[in-house]
This record gives structure tokens, C-alpha cells and sequence, in this order.
């Protein structure tokens, strides 16, 4: 059965515009649930097209379980609950191990630890580093076996690792899976997942609330990289050599966001093609931060990853607008082609329309997420 998160999240319009005033549906419905945030509080679900979802949503809400469910347990030191000898073999070790979210000992532990949807896609780029990986949205819960090894990965950031061959290995392995996986965690007091406080430039009413600066295991949260300005200087002198070819990648996908932008404001057909170009830079990207040669900067580079999903939300906003561009008259074209005109240069932001047209208040909505990601990337040159 899917766990609560999984639930809401389906039941949520899933556009990740932020008008809600949360980064993502996802964290929206890890607000909703906990009475942190109204379910009015997405003017998308205040549409007709929306409406079963707004009562799957409801009806998720009313049996949402208490605050007080699960209290966490003490975090042990470095991650490390225990290793002992495999049952079956004296000369290999098991291991269970814990990634932290920040969440106080005795304190009830809100959401998990880790987005599932995130958590799978960082799996998926373990798969060159193992024989076989494994991953469900639904059951937030991911496998990775190497020989006769297996690793798997809970939601609630258990780590447990059967057939290693001796507890420097158990913790090479861990510190090598936390570093990757780290990017899917959620923050304990807002429901956020990493990525997007990463991001975030607004932090500041939660700054001292975010508990998950106190999370990580066996690497710490680099609070100074929220917010950071994101240039393409400033990655290239951590390591041309090794991100060079992410740099280039992230230039290509600004340049075919504009493109194919403008595309769509002149009505052309477009096809986007980017899903490899994500995947591979994402790829990239996660074997820079599993090689460790950077680790100082893996905060910094879950940055880059979260970039690339305002990426893949981007274009999947686009691929909306166009749709509904088709279907609107010219006059409120020409308002909605405005809306995508400022979003490119970023600056289309709180400024809802008064719009009760679903077309038009799902080009807004498609638009945010493009003005966003601009937005994020205005230093990049
Ligand atoms: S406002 Fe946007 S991000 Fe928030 S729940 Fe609605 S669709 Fe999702």
C-alpha cells in the first residue's frame, strides 16, 4: 500500500507551480496533512477540473494520522545502529544504518525523511555503481545489491546492508549512499524536501525553524549553500575538470527552454526532447557526488540537481501552455504570451491573476514554474 505521502501527492494537481505559496505539490501535501496549510490554499483546486482531487484530498486529510504518532528515537552517532556478524556467514558483516532529517530525539517525526519521488530518481543513478537497482514511489522504499551485498533504503532513512565484507566497507557504503541520497530528504518542521530549501531564496521567516540543517549523518547540511547565487564561474572553480561537461549541459537546457519558448509564443509545434539531456546531466551529477572527489561541495551540487528538476517541470509547464494557448481566444493569447515573456526573464512572480478561466490560470501556473527557474539561474552567466 502507497504510504500517506505518496497519496496526497497523487491527489494534488502535481503542476509544482508554487502559487500555494510551497515550492512543489509534494510539500503542499505534506502541509495539508498536518493542518499546516488549507487545501484553498492551491488556486488550482478551486477549479472544476480539479474538484475529485480536491475530495480525494479532503477525504486523506480527515483520516490523516495524529502529531503525536511516532516520536523519533535517539540518533546514534555517525548513523550507526549497529553491525554485527551476517547470520549465515561469520565473515561478513550486517549493518543498519540511519540518515538524519534533523528531527529531535522524543520528537514526532512528521513526514518520513525522505521525498519518495526524489529518493527513487537519485537511486536510478546509483545503477551504474551497482549489479542491479531497485526503487517504488509507492512503497518509498529502494534496493541495491552488488554480488552477493544487498543494501536497502526506507523512507524513514533506514539504511540496512547485508553480506559487506567488514565495517569500513559498511561505512564507505553509507556515507557513499548519503551523500546521494541526502538530496530527498525532508525537513521535520516544513515539509520541504531539500532540493527546494536548496533553492529557496525566500528562507528567511523559517531560517531558524528548518531543522534540517541539523540533519546528515555522516556529512554535514552546507547551510551556506541556500540560496547561494548559482554561477557558472563559481561551480567551474570547484572543479572544471569534473563539471565541466553538467556546466555545459545546464547552458544547453537554458538555451532550448528559450527556444522552444519562444516557440510556443508563435505558435509553432515544438518537440522538446530533453528527457535524455536531464537524465544524463543528472547522472553526471550523482557520480560526481558517489566518487566523493568533491565532498565538500555535495550540498552544492544537490543544488545543480535541484535546478534540473525546475528543469523538468519547466518543460513539462511549456508543453502545457501550449496546449492551452490552442484553446484560448487571441486576446487572452496575447495576455498569457506576456505572462511566458516575463517568466523567461524571471520576473513573473506574485502577481496572480484575478482569473477564475481554468485556461488561463494553468498558463499562469505553467508560467511561475519557467519565471522560477530563471529566476534561480539569473547570475548564471
Ligand atoms: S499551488 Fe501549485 S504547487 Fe501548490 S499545490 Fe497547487 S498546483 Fe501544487
Amino acid at each position: 500500500m502507497s504510504s500517506i505521502w505518496t497519496r496526497t501527492w497523487k491527489a494534488t494537481p502535481k503542476v509544482d507551480c508554487g502559487l500555494c505559496g510551497l515550492p512543489n505539490c509534494a510539500s503542499f501535501g505534506r502541509a495539508i496533512v498536518f493542518g499546516e496549510c488549507e487545501i484553498e490554499a492551491c488556486p488550482l483546486l478551486r477549479l472544476n477540473g480539479f474538484a475529485s482531487l480536491k475530495a480525494e484530498l479532503k477525504s486523506i486529510c480527515s483520516r490523516a494520522p495524529s502529531r503525536r504518532a511516532k516520536l523519533a528515537p535517539e540518533q546514534p552517532e555517525g548513523g550507526v545502529l549497529f553491525t554485527r556478524p551476517c547470520k549465515d556467514t561469520d565473515e561478513k558483516v550486517m549493518a543498519e544504518l540511519r540518515v538524519f532529517n534533523g528531527v529531535k530525539t522524543g520528537e514526532p517525526i512528521l513526514f518520513g525523511v525522505f521525498d519518495p519521488r526524489i529518493l527513487c530518481e537519485l537511486m536510478d543513478c546509483l545503477k551504474p555503481h551497482f549489479d542491479l537497482v531497485k526503487c517504488s514511489r509507492d512503497l518509498g522504499y529502494g534496493r541495491a545489491d552488488v554480488g552477493e551485498m544487498s543494501i536497502t533504503v526506507l523512507q524513514d532513512g533506514r539504511i540496512n546492508m547485508r553480506r559487506v565484507d567488514d565495517k569500513e566497507a559498511v561505512m564507505r557504503l553509507f556515507e557513499r549512499m548519503e551523500r546521494v541520497l541526502i538530496g530527498a530528504a525532508v525537513c521535520n518542521s516544513c515539509g520541504r524536501d531539500l532540493l527546494s530549501i536548496l533553492l529557496s531564496d525566500r528562507l528567511s521567516p523559517h531560517e531558524d525553524s528548518h531543522v534540517i540543517f541539523d540533519g546528515g549523518s555522516s556529512l554535514d547540511i552546507d547551510k551556506s549553500a541556500v540560496g547561494m547565487k548559482l554561477t557558472r564561474s563559481g561551480f567551474s572553480k570547484l572543479s572544471d575538470t569534473l563539471l565541466a561537461p553538467i556546466l555545459v549541459s545546464i547552458d544547453s537546457l537554458i538555451e532550448r527552454l528559450r527556444e522552444s519558448s519562444e516557440s510556443v509564443m508563435n505558435k509553432q509545434s515544438v518537440e522538446f526532447e530533453v528527457d535524455n539531456l536531464i537524465l544524463e546531466t543528472r547522472q553526471k551529477i550523482v557520480d560526481v557526488l558517489a566518487a566523493g572527489t568533491l565532498e565538500n561541495a555535495s550540498i552544492r551540487l544537490h543544488c545543480l540537481i535541484g535546478v534540473l528538476r525546475e528543469f523538468e517541470i519547466s518543460f513539462a509547464g511549456l508543453s502545457e501552455i501550449s496546449y492551452h494557448l490552442d484553446k484560448i481566444s487571441e486576446e487572452r493569447s496575447s495576455k498569457a504570451i506576456g505572462w511566458l515573456t516575463r517568466g523567461l526573464k524571471g520576473d513573473l512572480l506574485e502577481d496572480m491573476p484575478d482569473e477564475e478561466d481554468e485556461d488561463m490560470l494553468l498558463i499562469f501556473a505553467h508560467a511561475m514554474k519557467i519565471s522560477r527557474l530563471f529566476g534561480f539561474l539569473k547570475d548564471w552567466t
